[in-house]
């Protein structure tokens, strides 16, 4: 038995709702036998879905022990199929949260911000349809994105502010009020991704809505993420809504890698003593009771929300002392410890 043996057989097993057989589709990528007693089988598919893949394992299983040998041992090797047009993206990092108003595009903002001042090619996708404000935070408000028409294909060249290339729907969106739902925001979400002229960038951060959608799964399929960071509030109200956005990312089918957990607001500053107004380390404790990377804490600051309505991240201005600056970079650091990871 050799590996065109083996291909040839595996010809019998079709897509599951589809018309072609799994070699022609191409998604087996190599085949390794040991001692012609044991085969792995390295698979990449562009759909993660836990069932199709169980499907194909249960036919390949099924043909190779009736036409080879009931004892061989089959293992399976299986990887996500980058989609094309995002193979010049290096690193996909997704900012989420289980509530909105805790920060989340705020530190999205200041982390594409100051991973571009390290020299590194960023951009960000303001995906927060319910709520987008990464256009406020970045001081393009007014701007819009130039659409060329390159063979046929509209090219959507995102706005450049502080070296940051940025997509928001509100571009579409236009501040009126987001009412899409479930397949038609998918269809919309993934022509507009599909356009998006980003070239090379070593970071794309989006922006997620905050809570769990159908604008989350239509993310997740469309792109090949790194990780997830997720933003929180320390009480426990916003706790059990982390929760509930940590389990959907641990959804077999789904299956993202979470980077890590930030506090924000986690105290406040006044004659030099901490206030812990929505309660102290909640978040911090959630990450060290279900194992989940800390990667920071960040107090209320009245210059944090200040920035963000000024359009210039925090990150980024000079004229702000480090002592305020220095909760960003020290997750910042983390940040990039978990990706080297
Ligand atoms: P989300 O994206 O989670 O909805 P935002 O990032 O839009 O939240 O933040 C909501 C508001 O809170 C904004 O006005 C922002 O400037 C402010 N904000 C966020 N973090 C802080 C902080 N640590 N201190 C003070 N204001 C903050």
């Amino acid at each position: 038995m050799d590996n065109n043996d083996l291909k040839n057989i595996l010809k019998e097993v079709i897509m599951p709702g589809e018309n072609i057989n799994i070699i022609d589709k191409g998604i087996i990528n190599n085949i390794e036998i040991l001692n012609n007693k044991k085969i792995i089988i390295f698979i990449s598919l562009e759909n993660p879905a836990l069932h199709i893949r169980n499907k194909i394992y249960s036919n390949i299983t099924d043909i190779i022990h009736t036409k080879i040998s009931n004892e061989i041992e089959i293992n399976f090797n299986f990887q996500i199929k980058k989609l094309s047009s995002y193979n010049n993206i290096k690193n996909i990092i997704a900012i989420a949260s289980g509530k909105g108003g805790v920060g989340k595009s705020t530190i999205a903002t200041n982390i594409s911000a100051y991973l571009s001042d390290k020299g590194f090619k960023t951009g960000i996708l303001d995906a927060d349809i319910y709520g987008p404000s990464i256009p406020i935070m970045f001081n393009i408000e007014n701007d819009y994105p130039t659409i060329t028409n390159k063979n046929g294909i509209n090219n959507i060249k995102p706005i450049i502010n502080y070296g940051v290339k940025i997509f928001s729907f509100n571009f579409i969106l236009q501040n009126k009020p987001a009412v899409w739902r479930g397949p038609m925001a998918s269809k919309i979400l993934h022509q507009l991704i599909k356009n998006i002229y980003w070239e090379y960038l070593d970071f794309l951060i989006i922006d997620l809505p905050p809570g769990t959608s159908d604008i989350h799964l239509s993310i997740i399929k469309e792109f090949l993420i790194t990780g997830v960071i997720i933003v929180s509030t320390p009480q426990k109200i916003s706790i059990s809504d982390v929760k509930k956005t940590i389990a959907m990312f641990n959804i077999d089918n789904i299956k993202v890698p979470i980077l890590g957990l930030i506090e924000n607001m986690s105290f406040f500053l006044a004659n030099q003593k901490k206030h812990y107004l929505f309660g102290k380390n909640g978040i911090k404790k959630l990450s060290n009771n279900i194992n989940i990377p800390f990667l920071g804490e960040i107090p209320i600051l009245q210059i944090i929300s200040e920035s963000s309505d000024n359009g210039y991240p925090i990150i980024l201005n000079n004229n702000i002392n480090y002592f305020y600056k220095k909760y960003f970079i020290l997750i910042m650091n983390n940040i990039l410890k978990q990706i080297s990871n």
